[in-house]
C-alpha cells in the first residue's frame, strides 16, 4: 500500500509539473497574469546584527496563481524575462514596493527600507530611471528608503552606461546593493568603480560558514574589505545560531534569513513589525 500511495503521490506531482509547465509555456499565462494583478509581494526582514533591530526588508515577488496556489519567482521570472514581460512586471514591482513604504509609513514604521531584486533585461532599459522617478513622485516616497539589488553580471554587461546609470540613481538618492556577492567574476576592487553602498553576501558561503574552512575565510575577507571600503554587508540565507556566531565575530552588519524570519504576505508583515521594532 505504501509503494502506491508513493507512487501515486509522484503521478500527482508529475501531472502538477506538467499543468504548470504548461500554464507558464502558454506565455498567455504569464501576460494574463500581468493584466490581472495575480502577484503579490513577500517582504523578508533584513536584522541588524548589533541590536538585532529589523532595519529593513527584501521584496520577493510571488505569483497567487488561481488555479496552481502560489509559484515561486525561479519558476516565472526566467520567463518573464525571456519574452520581454519583465518589464511591465518590474515596473508593478516597484510600484507596489513604494506603495508598501508609503503604507508602513502610515503604520508608524517610517525607517523601514525596502529593496527590489531588478533582472538583467529591466536594468537596460532605458528608461528605468526615469520610470522609478515618476513612481517615487506618484508615491511620495523618500528615495534613501528604496534600495536596487543588482547582481555583478548586470554590472560587467556595459560598464561605462552601468556606471552613469548607477551615478544617476544616485542622484535620486536610492541606495544601491550588489546581490549574490561573490558567484559572479568581479572583485571588490574592480566593484569600487561603482557607486554602490552595500554587498550582500550569497548564501552559498553561508550555508557551511563554521564548517568550511574556505568559506569561513572567503567570508571573513569579503567582510573585513568591505568594511574597509565603508561599504555595508549583509549575509543571506542565514539559518542557524553558529552562523550568526561566525557573522558576529567578523563584524557583519546585517543578516536575513530562516532563522530570524521568512519572507512574509503584507499583513504577517505588519504582525511581525509590531512585535519587533525598535524605538
Ligand atoms: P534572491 O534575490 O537571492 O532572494 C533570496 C532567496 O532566498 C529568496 O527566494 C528567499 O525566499 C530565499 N531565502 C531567504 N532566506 C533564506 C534562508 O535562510 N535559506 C534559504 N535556503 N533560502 C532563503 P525566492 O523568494 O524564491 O526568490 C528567488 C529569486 O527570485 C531571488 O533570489 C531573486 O533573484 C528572484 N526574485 C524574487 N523576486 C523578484 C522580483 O521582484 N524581481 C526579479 N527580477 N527577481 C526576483
Ligand atoms: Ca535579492
Ligand atoms: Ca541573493
Ligand atoms: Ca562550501
Amino acid at each position: 500500500a505504501k509503494s502506491i500511495s508513493h507512487n501515486s503521490y509522484c503521478i500527482y506531482d508529475a501531472a502538477m509539473a506538467d499543468t504548470i509547465r504548461a500554464h507558464l509555456t502558454l506565455g498567455g499565462g504569464l501576460r494574463k497574469a500581468i493584466e490581472e494583478e495575480q502577484f503579490e509581494l513577500f517582504y523578508q526582514p533584513k536584522i541588524r546584527l548589533s541590536d538585532k533591530a529589523t532595519v529593513g526588508a527584501e521584496a520577493l515577488i510571488r505569483w497567487m496563481h488561481p488555479e496552481l496556489g502560489m509559484i515561486s519567482p525561479d519558476q516565472f521570472i526566467p520567463l518573464a524575462e525571456e519574452s520581454g514581460l519583465i518589464l511591465p512586471l518590474g515596473e508593478w514591482v516597484i510600484r507596489r514596493a513604494c506603495y508598501q513604504l508609503k503604507e508602513w509609513r502610515e503604520q508608524g514604521y517610517p525607517s523601514i527600507s525596502l529593496s527590489v531584486n531588478l533582472s538583467g533585461r529591466q536594468f537596460m532599459q532605458s528608461d528605468l530611471v526615469e520610470m522609478v522617478s515618476q513612481i517615487l513622485e506618484e508615491t511620495g516616497v523618500d528615495s534613501r528608503y528604496l534600495e536596487l539589488e543588482l547582481t555583478e553580471s548586470m554590472l560587467m554587461a556595459d560598464a561605462q552606461q552601468t556606471i552613469e546609470k548607477l551615478h544617476a540613481f544616485r542622484a535620486l538618492g536610492l541606495t544601491l546593493s550588489i546581490d549574490d556577492f561573490g558567484t559572479g567574476y568581479s572583485s571588490l576592487a574592480y566593484l569600487k568603480k561603482f557607486p554602490i553602498q552595500t554587498l550582500k553576501i550569497d548564501r552559498s558561503f553561508v550555508n557551511d560558514l563554521g564548517f568550511d574552512n574556505d568559506d569561513d575565510a572567503i567570508v571573513k575577507a569579503t567582510i573585513a574589505m568591505a568594511n574597509s571600503l565603508n561599504l555595508k554587508v549583509i549575509a543571506e540565507g542565514v539559518e542557524n545560531h553558529s552562523q550568526v556566531d561566525v557573522l558576529n565575530s567578523y563584524n557583519c552588519e546585517e543578516v536575513q534569513g530562516y532563522f530570524f524570519a521568512r519572507p512574509m504576505n503584507n499583513s504577517d508583515f505588519s504582525v511581525y513589525m509590531d512585535s519587533h521594532l525598535m524605538g
